[in-house]
């Protein structure tokens, strides 16, 4: 049968679909790009923001309408997804060999995204995931090490950790610090990327797996949401402003020229002009680089829902909107910081004559020549692309 899948989010949702692909060839299906080609339409949604779920539902509502006489399926992040979607999907994966059910190698992406961990054991005042995806289920050690292998033998030389929060991580008494490292010891020549990271759990932990292992990427990317105490304890949050300075000053000493990024929400209930200019000035001070900002939106079903002191909508958007201008300005100042200085480029495409793909740090990076997708090129910083926040070399 023909395939196509829409992919919506996260990291954690590229893995499963990158997964959910390879199984699928592996069991005699073809991908298809256009689901008007498709025998079967594959929507893997995402709840993080109201919004984001009302495009998922539209669009799983357009496919429907559409396209009809195919079967659509509606998995991921949904709090509306068909409950019988996925063992339905399964079974038409069938018989898909055992070795592909196991150990699917990425066939799309040129980074290999590797699921280590679903569901989350926290309790966050205006997250849906704990009731969507449930409680925190970690993939085996020793699985999660040969399915490394394997990647690593299929050329790829960037691994990124994904899962609903890395940070609860457990196969028997292993943590997410002792994973990284034992992959990491599964062969040369490749890199690991850290997904997204809860702040305040084990927060030491990660400033020595970055400290000690070169070859975990010069990035940490922050669940933030904000920076105020106040906000921190209504959201239901296991962080306060001391422990995120902490963390920040930790990975700065660690790895002096890393770049930060955040996850934050604008306008929580209760959020005042001050709760805000904390979470900005945080911000500044540590120079975040990359920060996915979201007005907060009411979601049915969450303690924050029934929350006292709604923010004004035009306001959530405005604050969003600041914290992104700044963080744009502070990414060009630090991309003008790197010229003259060396990265290593994990290729993604190559064409008339150059080459494109993401420095350790998460910078993006156009090269000289075309280099085999999936390779890891070293590389000297010679200016800055400003319109397309590039660095040349
Ligand atoms: S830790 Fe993350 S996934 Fe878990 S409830 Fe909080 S926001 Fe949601």
């Amino acid at each position: 049968m023909k395939i196509a899948t829409i992919t919506f989010g996260c990291r954690l949702n590229k893995a499963e679909s990158s997964a959910f692909e390879a199984r699928a060839v592996a069991a005699g299906h073809e991908l298809v790009h256009a689901p008007a080609d498709a025998d079967i339409i594959v929507v893997r949604g995402c709840s993080v923001t109201a919004n984001a779920e009302k495009d998922c539902e539209k669009l799983i509502a357009n496919m429907r309408k559409y396209h009809t006489g195919k079967q659509v399926f509606a998995i991921g992040c949904l709090p509306g997804k068909d409950a019988n979607a996925s063992a339905e999907l399964g079974r038409l994966l069938a018989p898909a060999p055992a070795s592909a059910k196991n150990f699917a190698i990425p066939l799309k992406s040129a980074r290999a995204f590797l699921k280590v961990q679903d569901g989350c054991n926290s309790k966050c005042a205006y997250c849906i995931v704990p009731q969507v995806r449930g409680r925190s289920k970690s993939e085996n050690f020793d699985k999660l090490l040969e399915q490394s292998r394997r990647i690593v033998d299929a050329g790829f030389t960037e691994i990124v950790l994904t899962g609903c929060n890395l940070v609860q991580y457990r196969s028997k008494k292993q943590s997410l610090a002792d994973l990284v490292e034992a992959i990491l010891a599964v062969g040369d020549g490749f890199r690991i990327r850290l997904g997204s990271i809860e702040p305040g759990v084990m927060d030491k932990d990660i400033i020595e797996l970055f400290a000690r292992n070169p070859r975990v990427c010069r990035h940490l990317h922050l669940s933030l949401q904000s920076a105020s105490n106040d906000i921190l304890k209504a959201m239901l949050r296991p962080c306060n402003l001391k422990k995120l300075n902490a963390l920040c000053e930790g990975f700065r000493n660690a790895v002096p020229e890393g770049t930060l990024g955040a996850d934050v929400i604008c306008g929580f209930p209760g959020e005042s002009e001050e709760d805000f200019m904390v979470t900005r000035r945080f911000l500044a001070l540590w120079d975040f680089a990359q920060i996915h900002a979201f007005p907060y939106s009411e979601r049915p079903g969450t303690l924050a829902a029934a929350m006292e002191g709604a923010i004004v909508k035009k306001t959530r958007q405005e604050r969003a909107r600041l914290l992104i201008r700044d963080a744009g300005l502070r990414r060009l100042r630090i991309m003008d910081s790197w010229v003259g200085k060396e990265v290593d480029v994990c290729v993604e495409k190559s064409a008339n004559g150059t080459s494109e793909g993401w420095s350790g740090e998460y910078l993006h990076v156009k090269i000289e020549g075309e280099h085999p997708r999936r390779s890891l090129v070293h590389a000297t910083i010679s200016g800055v692309d400003k319109f397309t926040q590039t660095l040349l070399a």
